[in-house]
C-alpha cells in the first residue's frame, strides 16, 4: 500500500463532489469540449498532498469508453460524410451546435460515476437521435479536454 510522503497516511478510496477540464487554450485543440466527472473517485490521504488514480489504467480504461458510451456520428470511410450512428441517415456537420452528453459508468474496483461532456452535436433529421460530432479533431479535443481535468486536480497515476 502507498503512503503519502507528507502525512504518513496510507491512500485510501476518496472521492471529489466533481472534476472538471476543458480543451479550451490548449495547444492543437480545435474545438470547445469542456468534461465533467462526477463524483471523481481517487486514492488520497488526509492532508491532500497525495491523489492517484483509482487503480492503474483507470484513465487509458474510462477514455475510449466515453467513445462507446456516449451517441456518436459515424464517419464515412470515404468522403468523411458524418451520417446517423443510429439510423445511417446523412447528417449536415455545418448544423452542429454545442450539446450535453452524459454517460453513467460502473467500472470494477471503485464507486459508480458520472461523464458529462458538453461538445458540438448534431441532431438526425431522420430519427431524431442527438449524437457526438465525432470526428479526429474532437476526438484529440475530447482527449485534451480529460488531460486538463486530471491535470488541475493533480491526479497521477497509481
Ligand atoms: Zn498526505
Ligand atoms: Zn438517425
Amino acid at each position: 500500500m502507498k503512503r503519502c510522503k507528507q502525512c504518513g497516511d496510507e491512500l485510501t478510496a476518496r472521492q471529489l463532489p466533481s472534476m472538471a477540464g476543458s480543451s479550451v487554450g490548449q495547444k492543437g485543440a480545435g474545438n470547445d469540449v469542456r468534461l465533467v466527472i462526477q463524483p471523481m473517485p481517487y486514492l488520497g490521504c488526509s492532508c491532500g498532498a497525495e491523489r492517484r488514480a483509482p487503480f492503474p489504467d483507470f484513465f487509458p480504461e474510462v477514455r475510449p469508453m466515453i467513445n462507446d458510451k456516449l451517441p456518436v456520428a459515424k464517419r464515412a470511410m470515404f468522403g468523411g460524410k458524418l451520417s446517423c450512428g443510429s439510423c445511417g441517415h446523412p447528417l449536415a456537420s455545418d448544423l452542429a451546435a454545442m450539446r450535453t452528453f452524459r454517460a453513467s459508468f460502473a467500472l470494477e474496483g471503485t464507486i459508480p460515476f458520472v461523464v458529462e461532456i458538453v461538445a458540438k452535436g448534431l441532431t438526425c433529421a431522420s430519427c431524431g437521435s442527438e449524437q457526438l460530432a465525432l470526428d479526429k479533431q474532437l476526438d484529440s479535443d475530447l482527449s485534451d479536454a480529460l488531460i486538463d481535468a486530471i491535470d488541475r486536480e493533480r491526479i497521477k497515476p497509481t
